[in-house]
């Protein structure tokens, strides 16, 4: 507790430090209780994909999702740093791409027409991560 107490010390006036050494010392000096509970104002949130943060499982029948992580020129299907997916759900989604255009629900060298309007869920010309090509 004090060492945590001594590292946020830049951000905690000095004076509040000192009080609450001394507070400590003189009540809870045998005991190591914390003098108060406090979750760490400095721990970063968790980066989730987008399909990881609203709980969507790809599947081969919902075309009208999987399209969109197809190119409307091409076909192909995006790479991981465009959809900025995680590693699983980009398998996933690649997957259940094959298996719907096996299945014929979905073309393969162009996006279905009718979703060609459908709103963007990633930025295709600034991808995440830079890549080479
Ligand atoms: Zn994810």
């Amino acid at each position: 507790m004090f060492r945590q107490l001594l590292t946020a010390s830049a951000v905690i006036p000095r004076s509040f430090v000192r009080s609450s050494v001394i507070r400590q010392s003189s009540s809870a000096a045998a005991n190591d209780e914390p003098l108060f509970d406090m979750e760490n104002p400095f721990e970063k949130e968790k980066q989730q994909c987008l399909l990881c943060r609203l709980k969507i499982t790809p599947d081969y029948k919902n075309v009208k999702l999987l399209s969109q992580f197809q190119s409307p020129y091409t076909g192909r299907i995006y790479g991981k740093h465009i959809t900025g997916l995680c590693e699983t759900q980009q398998k996933l989604v690649e997957a259940e791409i094959m298996k719907a255009q096996a299945a014929g629900l979905m073309a393969t060298y162009l996006k279905e027409p009718c979703y060609l309007k459908d709103p963007k869920l990633f930025d295709t010309d600034n991808p995440i991560r830079p890549h080479r090509f």
